[in-house]
């Protein structure tokens, strides 16, 4: 059992640290405040090849593996979330469906500019009528004239609007099998007639990523852009969020970290009754449990990612992963805010920004109950 990191991946943690550290810490606070996907941001990520990160060569890529990927949201996450989660649904939600799911002719087409970071997809899974139960999907597809007419809508859809955004993909009914709704996804590109991509949602957090409602009028698609078989829509964007559990576990990992970097910091600075408040038990108790939180968060996900890099099951422990990392980060925002008193509530302290990114970490990508619902299942537990 090797619990380290390879060479090669602590020389990447290393060099995008101090991007990182350098570039991004210094200006997450004014992005935030400008409610926008800062465009030149997402430039200097792809110029360290962030956005191809698990994709082979010749889409553009540097096949690297998954949990690398992770690292690299994890690093992101320690200072600023909205960049993180641009960096994740780009890569797990926006081209990831592409590469696993598309034929040689679709990911030719569509990936090199994603991975190239050029480029921005969405995954449009959710609907204002139901994320959780996600089979509820009432968007419909109906083939006619060799072109897939879609009408619905979809909400909350990460990176859909940005002016680099070039596709959207969408599961859509398309008719019925043995009884059940028969589910196929579509790559939707931006600009499509009766595509309206509706405005960016006023949200608790991830200010500064890009989150909008979707809707389709008569949308009109070449046949050919139907992704994956036809039927296979809903089992496919199933497995997309296996994989992304892992990711969002990791940059819930990065918060937790960015929180305790942070109340470290201040806990040693700050006095009160002539003692740095770091010296007080009640708070190195709270400290020693945000550790623990953080390392034992990251074990779940490092482990997660390497059963899915040896071809083995890992939905239960991805699911693990993201359930316990999740309500780590909220935990450890929470106490990071208590520990920096007044000024923790005050914006220009980033443990109040990471405060407010840190609950959508419960609900994004499977809500805390559902991740309960599927690791009970795993278990062999009927009913749920
Ligand atoms: C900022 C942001 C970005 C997002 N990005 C994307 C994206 O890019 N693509 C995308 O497709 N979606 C995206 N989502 C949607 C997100 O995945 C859903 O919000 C989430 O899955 C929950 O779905 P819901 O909001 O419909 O809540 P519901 O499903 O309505 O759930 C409401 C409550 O009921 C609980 N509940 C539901 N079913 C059960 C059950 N069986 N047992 C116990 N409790 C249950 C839930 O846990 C929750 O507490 C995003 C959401 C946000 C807020």
């Amino acid at each position: 059992m090797d619990f380290d990191l390879a060479d090669e991946q602590h020389d990447f943690v290393r060099s995008l640290r101090s991007f990182v550290d350098d570039v991004i810490r210094p200006r997450a606070e004014a992005w935030d405040e400008s409610h926008e996907l800062p465009l030149e941001a997402v430039e200097q990520m792809a110029s360290l090849g962030l956005f191809g990160l698990p994709f082979p060569e010749r889409y553009g890529g540097s096949g690297a593996d998954f949990l690398t990927l992770c690292l690299a949201i994890e690093e992101i996450a320690r200072v600023d979330s909205s960049l993180a989660i641009t960096l994740e649904a780009a890569v797990s939600l926006g081209a990831m469906p592409i590469y696993l799911f598309g034929t040689e002719e679709q990911k030719s087409r569509w990936l090199p500019p994603l991975a190239a970071g050029e480029a921005l997809a969405g995954f449009g899974l959710t609907e204002p009528g139901g994320g959780s139960d996600a089979g509820a999907t009432r968007t419909s597809a109906r083939l006619a004239d060799g072109h897939w007419l879609i009408n619905g809508s979809k909400s909350f859809i990460t990176n859909s609007g940005t002016a680099i955004t070039s596709f959207v993909t969408v599961t859509a009914v398309t008719g019925t099998r043995d009884g059940d709704k028969e589910i196929s996804a579509f790559i939707v590109p931006t600009g499509t007639a009766g595509f309206q991509v509706g405005k960016d949602y006023r949200k608790m957090g991830w200010w500064h990523s890009d989150t909008h409602e979707l809707s389709f009028s008569d949308c009109r698609v070449p046949e050919d852009h139907l992704l994956g078989s036809k039927g296979e829509g809903f089992r496919n964007f199933l497995r997309i969020l296996d994989d992304g559990r892992i990711a969002i576990a990791a940059l819930a990992v990065g918060l937790a970290q960015g929180c305790l970097d942070e109340s470290l910091r201040y806990a040693s600075d700050r006095t009160a009754f002539g003692r740095p408040i770091g010296s007080f038990q009640g708070l190195q108790f709270k400290l020693a449990d945000m550790a623990m939180k953080v390392e034992l968060a990251r074990g779940a996900y490092y482990r997660a990612s390497w059963l899915k890099q040896q071809g083995r099951p890992y939905r239960k422990e991805a699911c693990m992963a993201k359930l316990f990392a999740s309500e780590s980060a909220v935990d450890v925002a929470r106490d990071a805010v208590q520990i920096h008193g007044g000024y923790g509530y005050i914006e220009e302290f980033p443990v109040c920004r990471h405060f407010r990114d840190s609950k959508i970490l419960e609900i994004g990508e499977g809500t805390s109950e559902i991740m309960r619902v599927l690791i009970a299942r795993e278990l062999g537990l009927t009913g749920s």
